[in-house]
């Protein structure tokens, strides 16, 4: 994990607005040719040529999307790169260009910021994206972060939610379900440190689920490993609230079916015995649990050849007509009704 490691506290008010701006981007180099003008004029200027352009954006709010007590601010900075890239990686597309909006009170330093922009660095490092503009004010109290995605592809590439066909299969990346254990494990840490403040917590057994949780990644893997597999997703989209959730906006979109197999779906170890140790079922998990930023997708049959036996990709089920309803069959083959839950509706149940 990346540390925070700026133990002086130096106030915004010393800086002002510009000096603030000046500050925190002046690491920030252009790395696409796509980028014409970057920081530093009222807007930034972008040629994508004949390319498609992908936007999206998402605000992440302090104590709704995050809590400072666990997270550190690298990592936050780095996460709310990474959730908005994922939504690009999802559309079959390449990310490279974002801007980010910050409010902040001055309950945070200078070095607080520096922190944020630290893993906001990293991200675009990383995924090679440029930073190319945002926004800086002031908030009463707490911390408001967006970033604001833009990517491009060729037209004939560009996958939405709306092209599932019946008998296409259902593809999962990765596995699913970690991050949401990874905050169980956090949250009762939490209350263990407010009853025992001298408590050192023994985190080794959930190094994965923990980061998952924290530092999470964006499949741009999966794009690049599609296009040279030469397979065409049919629908895509990525998992940020579930497994359940997800599928039903490609199935309602791309009106049709589903049915997904339970013991199909992929969940590490970690997830499996921390869902024991909680006594949950880990499948209620992989289904509603959020913020895996896996991909989910559908291809057709005639594609399977080229993606059987990677250990990226697996077949979790298939498309059906609409009217068979969207089924999850049971490790004992009965088969229920998938419902969308989504995590944050578990959050308030629990
Ligand atoms: P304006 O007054 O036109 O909104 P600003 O002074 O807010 O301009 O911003 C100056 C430049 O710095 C612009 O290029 C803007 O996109 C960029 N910028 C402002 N805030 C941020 C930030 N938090 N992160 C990255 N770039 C920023
Ligand atoms: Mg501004």
């Amino acid at each position: 994990m990346i540390e925070d490691k700026n133990p002086q506290r130096t106030s915004l008010e010393h800086l002002g607005e510009f000096g603030l701006i000046e500050h925190l981007t002046k690491n920030f180099d252009v790395k696409h040719s796509s980028t014409v003008t970057s920081i530093g004029d009222d807007a930034a200027v972008l040629d994508h040529k004949s390319k498609q352009i992908l936007v999206t954006t998402d605000l992440l709010v302090e104590h709704v999307h995050f809590d400072l007590s666990y997270m550190p601010l690298k990592h936050l900075g780095y996460k709310a790169v990474i959730v908005n890239l994922s939504d690009v990686y999802a559309m079959n597309a390449n990310a490279t260009q974002i801007t980010v909006s910050i409010a902040v009170s001055n309950r945070f330093p200078l070095e607080a910021l520096e922190d944020l922009y630290a893993g906001i660095e990293t991200a675009a490092k990383v995924y090679n994206v440029d930073v190319v503009g945002g926004d800086t004010t002031s908030s009463n109290k707490g911390l408001i972060i967006s970033v604001t995605a833009i990517g491009e592809a060729d037209e004939s590439d560009v996958v939405l939610r709306s092209g599932a066909q019946v008998n296409d299969l259902v593809i999962v990346t990765g596995d699913i379900g970690a991050a949401y254990m990874g905050l169980q494990v956090l949250e009762r840490e939490k209350e263990v440190f407010k009853v025992n403040p001298q408590s050192q917590p023994d985190l080794s057994m959930y190094t994965y689920i923990i980061e998952r949780q924290l530092k999470p990644e964006a499949r741009k893997d999966i794009v690049e490993l599609l296009k040279a597999l030469d397979v065409k997703p049919t629908a895509m989209i990525d998992i940020s609230d579930g497994l359940s959730s997800e599928i039903m906006h490609i199935c309602k979109q791309s009106d049709v079916g589903v049915e997904l197999y339970e013991t199909k779906i992929p969940l590490d170890p970690q997830v499996i015995s921390t869902c024991e140790e909680f006594d949950i079922d880990s499948t209620t998990i992989a289904l509603n649990g959020g913020e895996d930023y896996e991909l989910l997708m559908t291809i057709s049959q005639d594609d399977y050849s080229k993606i059987k036996g990677n250990p990226n990709l697996t077949v979790i089920g298939y498309i059906t007509e609409k009217d068979r309803g969207n089924l999850l069959i049971t490790r004992g083959e009965q088969a229920i009704p998938i419902i969308a839950k989504g995590w944050n509706a578990m959050k308030n149940e629990a």
